[in-house]
């Protein structure tokens, strides 16, 4: 039985609160259930950061960083560094024939990002990184799958209309050619959609300069959330105010026990509770959360080889079984061209 993940995140800088809640606690709850592919995303990134490619580098060390700092185990996973799985490029130009202009026009993430980014000019490759995507997951997929087989993409919400189109290809794939692909699943993390703290309701994100980073420091935390938005209503200490409609509060809700967010709750409509001080007790909360991650990170940039050794593993795994996928998925599409070729299939690797 084949029970798989393949999830990943793009390589545009360090991870924050979003990534934690909507993404990591997830996976690292299911990296020892599941054989566990994560994706660095670096091909992707490019989608929006092809100006910027100075700091691919680094951003490709820190989101390793990340990802060990919160307890992600490069010996239970597969790190994979998408660049140099050159069967993933392959897969994705098949999977372009499969795909109509129309499905990407309306895809709802799609128009979500261009508003989120501010892109004025679309190109091709933003256009279609959700086929790309596809083809990340499909890789992985066990091959003319047997009963119990899984493949499994915990994702936040903004992924889901991608996931979506993941499984549309598989089944046009399928009945098209030959029926190898699995039909992927999602699991959407405990808190789907993190949005930021400026009550635009926007998802917080790495590229959209509204993220508070696992890497901040505690002064950093402290002063984002101190201009976090409030209750407008809510002028000084005495004030009435309603925690539900501010994004403080939300916070509460999300990362403070029970208690803590009854008495929030309770100060703040009966006016005893002041912003700043419930500011404070926010700030004071994401830092415990945070201190032990910061630790961890702290140690770990003192051994830059555990990045390189994680994704030269990791990477090589995901080949292994890339390579399978590919000769299926060509066998599949008749390119294998046996009676010209026979054995001497050409080997694409670098
Ligand atoms: P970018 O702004 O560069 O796209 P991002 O912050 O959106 O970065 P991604 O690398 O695109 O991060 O996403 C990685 C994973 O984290 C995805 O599964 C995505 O759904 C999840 N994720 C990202 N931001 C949030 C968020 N604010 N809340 C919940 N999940 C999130
Ligand atoms: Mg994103």
């Amino acid at each position: 039985m084949i029970r798989r993940i393949l999830t990943g995140m793009r390589t545009t800088g360090r991870l924050h609160l979003g990534h934690y809640v909507g993404a990591l606690q997830n996976w690292l709850e299911l990296q020892n259930e599941y054989e566990s592919y994560f994706l660095l995303a670096d091909i992707q990134a490019l989608s929006t950061h092809f100006d910027r490619v100075e700091g691919l580098e680094d951003s490709v060390r820190q989101v390793v960083i990340d990802w060990l700092s919160v307890g992600l185990n490069p010996q239970a996973s597969s790190f994979v560094l998408q660049s140099k799985v050159p069967e993933y490029y392959e897969l994705t130009s098949y999977f372009t024939f499969l795909v109509s202009m129309g499905a990407l026009e309306g895809n709802p993430t799609l128009k979500d990002e261009i508003k989120a980014y501010g892109l004025s000019q679309v190109n091709l490759g933003f256009m279609m990184y959700p086929v790309s995507q596809a083809s990340d997951v499909l890789l992985l997929s066990p091959i003319s799958p047997q009963p119990g087989d899984e493949l499994l993409v915990p994702v936040g919400e903004d992924q889901l209309a991608h996931i979506e189109l993941t499984r549309d290809i598989a089944r046009l794939f399928n009945r098209q050619y030959s029926p190898i692909f699995i039909e992927p699943k999602t699991k959407v993390g405990r808190i789907p959609r993190l949005a930021d703290l400026s009550a635009s309701g926007k998802k917080m994100g790495k590229s959209t300069n509204n993220a508070i980073f696992l890497s901040d420091t505690p002064t950093e935390v402290q002063e984002k959330v101190r201009q976090g938005m409030t209750d407008p209503a809510k002028i000084r200490r005495g004030d009435s105010g309603n925690p539900d409609v501010c994004p403080i509060f939300s916070y509460h809700k999300l990362f403070q026990p029970t208690e803590m967010v009854e008495e929030v709750y309770a100060g703040c409509r009966a006016g005893s509770l002041g912003c700043v001080e419930c500011k404070a007790k926010l700030a004071t909360a994401l830092n415990t959360m945070l201190d032990p991650i910061r630790d961890n990170r702290s140690k770990i940039e003192q051994h830059p080889n555990l990045v390189t050794e994680a994704i030269m593993v990791g990477t090589e795994k995901a080949r292994d079984v890339g390579k399978v996928t590919m000769e299926a998925v060509r066998h599949a599409m008749h390119l294998d061209y046996p009676s010209i070729l026979g054995n001497k299939l050409f080997d694409l690797s670098p």
